[in-house]
């Protein structure tokens, strides 16, 4: 895929998931929960799991506000963890980390990242890096029981 429909694509799924945000609830009887909150633009994510044998991530939503780029990526998260265990889950924390740093690419490194490689490019962008990343520090925040919240500062 070439680099600007790559880009035009990234702008359509952010702007239908920031529209239509999956799994934008509170799971009132979550075992994992986390807040989180990126004070550099404001966005503000709490992220609620519900663990299988502790294991396997059984439901996963979230609440809050934010920019748009925050919102499309908790949804996509959201999205792309529903049914996996945990150890998918922090590798596709660090593929998805690895992404958004320029690090991994995704014509050139094996990666399971589907759809979150969407977010290729967004390295050109710094402060957004901390948008797109913030729900995914929350999740793990979650996922340890990290009981304040968490900052990307
Ligand atoms: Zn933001």
């Amino acid at each position: 895929m070439d680099y600007d429909s790559r880009t035009e694509l990234y702008q359509q799924m952010i702007l239908e998931h920031n529209k239509k945000p999956r799994n934008f609830h509170k799971i009132e009887n979550a075992t994992h929960t986390a807040e989180g909150y990126n004070p550099l633009c404001g966005d503000h994510i709490n992220i609620y799991l519900q663990l299988k044998n502790d294991s396997i991530i059984d439901d996963i939503s979230f609440i809050g506000d934010g920019c748009a780029i925050s919102k499309a990526s908790a949804s996509m998260m959201t999205t792309a963890l529903k049914g996996k265990t945990i150890e998918e889950a922090n590798v596709l924390f660090d593929q998805f980390h690895k992404l958004i740093k320029g690090e991994l690419v995704p014509e050139r490194d094996k990666n399971a990242l589907g759809k979150l490689t969407t977010f290729t490019g967004i390295w050109h962008f710094p402060a957004r890096v901390k948008c797109a990343s913030l729900c995914w520090h929350t999740m793990k925040g979650a996922l340890n029981q990290v009981v304040k919240p968490v900052s990307t500062e």
